[in-house]
């Protein structure tokens, strides 16, 4: 369902229309795009040599209203068990995590899985330490489905999320990273590499749909990678994966796990996974199936292509879309650089859960990692909001990720 104002030129009633479907959908949220802005600032993007498309005019010109589009509505059990009514508070949370100290902890079955008697280290665990090898992690054991093209899933993609069109998903060239997720869904990247006339600043991943309800999350990743495809400009190279958890996402009632049921966001192999992860969920979450860390860190073939791409790609960065606590969270070693606000997202660091991505890669590898929590996680920000988000990201990265120095000396 995908409604727009602008397309029945009704401006002017635009508040009744969103009051009755505020009504019918019980979950609206005030409109975002009831504020204009004045601050369509074009600055962070320099246009690239292969654009030759003019700038879209929809995406700049405040006095333009916007549209606002509705994803398709989780089933009704994925709205009541939306993270705002399940997840304790921020607050509460951290406590928690800092209260983790305090519990004795409990041998499981599975602290052992990855104990080696050997002291050869395995590919596996070399990979778990980031440690140059050979392998990928998700190729080696991960059936794909080669049978699936990209046609055909751009079409399961757009027919799932309104926001995503068939042409945008087809568009993003995205490319197979050669695994699939637990349900056989092959993972894709899209990569914006380095141009010849520049010297990027710095690799940035970002990543979308880690939590399958949280649907916003890939649509606005899309909305991302049609800017880039216009304004990719070699500041930064760019790899987007828009869809982490297809098994969440696609299937008509979404969950936040992948089809094992683990939460790819608990799974990454974070130093105290073994000591804290299953003691966490046992402890803290009442071993609440939505956050299942996994019988293993990376066990998942999901993040076992994550952990592979941050051994690989190297990112100085990570941008992480998530919904919809309305924040912007920061992990790093250096924690003053976080980003006061992004877009109206203010910074409201949530601190780290045994197995998160923060966790994993911003304090154990020291890669800063951005994770926005979009307002809602199926209503879609607007446009000039998603993209003064972006704006901000890049202007964020300008003035802390900047890598050209060190690289040209180790060339
Ligand atoms: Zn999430």
């Amino acid at each position: 369902m995908i409604l727009s104002a602008r397309s029945l030129h009704l401006f002017s009633v635009r508040p009744w229309l969103l009051t009755t479907l505020c009504l019918v959908l019980a979950a609206c949220q005030p409109s975002q795009d009831d504020v204009n802005s004045n601050e369509g600032n074009t600055d962070t993007f320099i246009r690239g040599k292969l654009n030759t498309a003019p700038v879209n005019i929809d995406l700049y010109d405040s006095d333009e209203a916007d549209e606002q589009t509705f994803e398709v509505q989780p089933a009704s059990n994925n709205v009541q068990d939306s993270d705002s009514l399940e997840e304790p508070s921020a607050d509460e949370e951290l406590l928690a995590d800092k209260e983790l100290s305090s519990i004795k902890q409990q041998p499981t079955e599975n602290t052992d899985s990855l104990s080696s008697d050997s002291s050869v280290p395995t590919d596996r665990e070399n990979l778990l330490a980031g440690k140059q090898t050979d392998a990928r992690f998700c190729l080696s054991d991960t059936a794909t489905n080669s049978a699936n093209s990209v046609l055909e899933d751009c079409r399961r993609i757009s027919k799932r999320l309104a926001s995503v069109s068939f042409e945008a998903c087809t568009s993003a060239n995205l490319k197979a990273v050669g695994c699939a997720s637990n349900d056989g869904f092959p993972l894709y990247v899209t990569d914006f590499p380095p141009l010849k006339s520049r010297t990027p600043h710095g690799r940035i991943l970002v990543i979308g749909g880690t939590h399958g309800d949280e649907l916003t999350s890939v649509s606005v990743v899309f909305r991302w990678i049609e800017k880039l495809n216009e304004f990719h400009s070699g500041l930064f190279h760019w790899r987007i994966a828009p869809l982490m958890n297809p098994d969440g996402v696609l299937p008509k009632e979404a969950t936040r796990v992948n089809g094992n049921g683990v939460d790819l966001n608990r799974n990454m192999p974070s130093s105290d996974w073994h000591e804290k992860a299953l003691l966490y969920w046992n402890e803290k979450t009442n071993q609440d199936p939505r956050k299942y860390p996994g019988a293993s860190p990376a066990s998942e073939p999901e993040s076992q292509w994550l952990l592979d791409e941050i051994n690989e790609f190297r990112p100085d960065a990570i941008i992480s879309v998530h919904a919809p606590y309305g924040i912007v969270d920061f992990d790093a070693l250096q924690l003053n650089t976080a980003p006061k606000s992004l877009g109206k997202l203010r910074l409201n660091m949530l601190g780290t859960y045994p197995g998160s991505l923060g966790n994993f890669a911003g304090i154990n590898r020291d890669i800063p990692v951005i994770t926005l929590e979009l307002p809602h996680s199926w209503v879609m920000p607007s446009q000039a909001e998603s993209t003064r988000i972006w704006e901000d990201i890049v202007s964020w990265l300008k003035k802390n990720i900047d890598t050209r120095d060190s690289a040209s000396q180790q060339n």
